[in-house]
Parts: structure tokens; sequence; C-alpha cells
């Protein structure tokens, strides 16, 4: 099985306040027009190390470059869905993903998700819920129906919570379960929203990040649509958009106990995610280990066959930096 493309992608943020105040270098140059990030090494400027991605975003990009250059095609294309026929329910969803990858504080959630509240500031989920919206509403779906539907689930620990339900957060621990004779994997218990407008959905994404501990958080938007006609004739689309934790190195942060724990429960589900990229990127193996993680495990229908992944690497460009960035690098370029 070969997936039918990876697409990575790198963006560099701007200095925050606090490294203008440090007084921080900049190490990192992001060449659009080759598509090459070079990381020059602090104390040692002629050490350059130079990575190539499918495209690459300085600190002055835009969200809405982003949007367009990255995640468009990826969303227009599960908005359009896969033909199926409806009791065979795996692999009839056209299927696309989008992650975001790398060290806390590095602009994961201001490309996914940014600032709600400002136009121009709207990361890539809450800009896919317009477009969505107005791809069902064009002029070549008049008289087609369509239900869109989203979850919002949070992978902490290794266990699973639903973000959209407010009462049993913290207590419940969702499971995966195996859908047997139609292939596919669900949540069970997952509360699945109906949204009728781009407005439903925002207002699902704001009440479930205010349930949110910190770790990997997935939202997914399904949409299905019907020709009404009488027969069974049916399209489907999923979108999975996933902010990913941190992936920082523990040591830098002391952590112990508790804490150490959870990173390395963290690094577990980003170590076994580029196994499962790497495995269909090369299409050699015939085993994928999904199973490996809770995370690859829920995209196992989505990541291979029929579908569009898109990983975004976040970085800094401040020299203090350096160690984990070229990691975050190396992280990405593996998954080409
Ligand atoms: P992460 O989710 O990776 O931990 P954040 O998205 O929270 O990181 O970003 C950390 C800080 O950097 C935030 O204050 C955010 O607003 C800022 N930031 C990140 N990316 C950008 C960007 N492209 N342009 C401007 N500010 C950014
Ligand atoms: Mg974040």
């Amino acid at each position: 099985m070969t997936t039918e493309s990876v697409k990575v992608v790198v963006r560099c943020r701007p200095f925050v306040d606090k490294e203008t105040k440090m007084g921080c270098k900049k190490i990192i140059d992001a060449e659009k027009n080759i598509t090459q990030i070079s990381i020059s090494k602090p104390d040692d400027r002629d050490t350059i190390k130079s990575f190539r991605f499918d495209e690459v975003f300085d600190e002055n990009s835009t969200q809405q470059q982003i949007y367009d250059e990255v995640a468009f095609s990826l969303v227009e294309s599960v908005s359009e869905g896969y033909n199926g026929i409806q009791f065979r329910i795996h692999n009839i969803f056209k299927l696309g993903t989008v992650f975001a990858y790398g060290q806390t504080g590095c602009g994961k959630t201001h490309t996914m998700i940014g600032n709600l509240d400002d136009d121009n500031q709207k990361g890539i989920m809450p800009k896919s819920f317009s477009h969505v919206f107005s791809a069902i509403s064009s002029e070549n779906n008049k008289g087609k129906q369509f239900l869109i539907r989203c979850s919002f689930i949070e992978i902490y620990n290794e266990e699973i919570r639903d973000l959209l339900n407010m009462d049993q957060h913290n207590k419940r621990k969702l499971e995966i379960k195996e859908n047997q004779d139609q292939g596919g994997v669900y949540i069970k218990d997952c509360i699945i929203k109906v949204a009728h407008c781009a407005a439903d959905l925002e207002k699902a994404l704001k009440d479930g990040n205010k349930n949110k501990t910190m770790g990997e958080t997935q939202m997914n938007r399904d949409s299905s649509r019907s020709h009404c006609n009488g027969q069974q004739k049916i399209k489907m689309g999923k979108l999975n958009l996933v902010d990913l934790a941190g992936s920082e190195k523990q040591k830098k942060t002391g952590a112990t106990g508790v804490r150490l724990k959870e990173a390395t429960k963290i690094n577990l589900s980003l170590s076994a995610l580029m196994n499962v990229i790497t495995c269909l990127v090369d299409g050699k193996s015939s085993h994928i280990p999904y199973r490996d993680s809770k995370l690859t495990r829920l995209l196992q229908d989505s990541l291979g066959g029929n579908t569009k992944t898109c990983m975004i690497a976040n970085i800094s460009p401040a020299d203090y930096n350096y160690d984990e960035t070229l990691s975050t690098l190396r992280y990405a370029d593996r998954a080409k």
C-alpha cells in the first residue's frame, strides 16, 4: 500500500518578543524559490545544513498563504467526497490529514487554529470550516444533500478524551473499537456533532479547546452527501486536523516522575507516527505498525491508500533552539 501523497512543508515563525529581548540570533534561512531551509550552527556559522521540502515558509508567511498553498487542495479534495457503495464503509471516504509538528512554542497551534477572533489570523482549522461549507453550496452541488459532522478529541498519555463531552471530561477514557465487517476503527461513545454552518464547527472548536489538557489533539470533520434520488448513492469525505504534542526532548525540561512518564508517551506516539509514514512512503513493508500508538491506530484508515497527508513542521528562527530545530528538520526530512 502506498499513500497517494505525503506533502512535507516547513514554516519558520518570526521572533517572539522574549527572543528579541534576549538578543537571539537568527540561524534559519528559508529560500522559497528552491524550497530549501538552511540552518547554521551558533558559534560556527560556517557549519550549515540544508534540507529541501515540498514548500518552505519564512517568518513573513501569512495564515492565508499557508492555507492556500498547503491546505486548500487537500480540503477541496476531501469535500468532493469519494464515490462508494454504502455497505462497504471501509475505503469509501475521501480522506485527508493535516498534522502540525514541532517543538513547543514554534507555532503549531498558531498554524492549525490561530486567532479565531481575527479573520487575518485564523489558522487551518477555522479556514477549512468555511471552505467546506462554501464548497458544498457551490453551483455544481445544487440539489445534493450534505451532512457535516465533527468530533474533537485529545490523546493524552495514550488515553483518549472527548473534548466535546464536558460532563465526562477527565473521567472517561474512551476506547477504540473495530468495526469488524466494515474494516475501520471508531471511538466508542465519542460525541459526533452535526454542523449546519462554519460557525457551528468554530463553536465546537472553541468549546473543545477549553477542555484541553495540553497533549495531542485532533479534530475530525466528517462529511457525507447523498443525491437523495431514492438510490443509495452517497459520497463521503473525512478530514483529520491534528495539532501534535511538542516534540522537544525531555532532558532539556528536566522532567521527572509523572511528567517524564507523560513525555515518554508523547515521544512514543510521535515516533509511531513517523514509523507508519516512512513505511507508507517507501512502500516496501507489508506490515504497517498502526497498532503501536493510539494516534496511528485512529488514523489508520486515513494514512495509506487513497489519501492525502500533509505535515507542517513548525520551527523557531532562534539560535538557542538549534538542537531542537535540527531534530524537527530531520524528522520532517524522513517523512518525505
Ligand atoms: P505551539 O503550539 O507549537 O506550542 P504556538 O502556536 O502556541 O506554539 O506559538 C507560540 C507563540 O508564537 C505564540 O505566542 C504565537 O502567537 C507565536 N507565533 C507562532 N507562530 C507565529 C507566526 N507565524 N506569526 C506570528 N506569531 C507566531
Ligand atoms: Mg500548541
